[in-house]
């Protein structure tokens, strides 16, 4: 009876583990495809058409390289035009913190074709990571202002 009773308990304890792993890694249980079908309505109601076939997105846990400017960098996901594909690095601090910012702006650059800019924007790489502006403003309330200025 005893050992029967601890085996309940630990695999209770498991389950509780793995519950609070999930909740963490998917607090509001948005996938990409989600954050993809937001960023078409969001384009809608700003007037824009998507003209382009729907990117392929390819989820990852490894990490992710890019040459910039001659250096071999890390980055949490970039787009390949010519794939029509976007890499995401799903366990990245960027993604893991803001997916929706880090998906806008690689449909910013797939749709959009914008390009990184130093103005306040979902495509200013510069007010990202700890203590950027974007992704607190972002989940708070000034998301419009973001949308607003990726679509016009
Ligand atoms: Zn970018």
């Amino acid at each position: 009876m005893v050992k029967r009773r601890n085996l309940t308990i630990i695999a209770g304890y498991l389950v509780f583990i793995i519950l609070l792993t999930l909740g963490v890694s998917h607090c509001d249980g948005q996938t990409v495809d989600d954050y993809y079908n937001l960023f078409v309505v969001d384009a809608k109601a700003q007037g824009k058409a998507l003209v382009r076939v729907p990117p392929t997105f390819v989820q990852t846990s490894d990490n992710l390289y890019l040459n910039i400017g001659g250096v071999h960098t890390e980055v949490s996901a970039y787009t390949q035009h010519k794939e029509k594909k976007i890499y995401i690095n799903v366990v990245s601090f960027e993604y893991e913190t803001n997916p929706q910012v880090l998906i806008y702006h690689e449909l910013g650059h797939y749709y959009l074709r914008r390009n990184h800019t130093d103005r306040k924007s979902i495509m200013n790489i510069n007010m990202w990571g700890w203590g950027g502006l974007v992704w607190d403003e972002m989940s708070t309330n000034h998301q419009q202002f973001y949308i607003d200025e990726l679509f016009k």
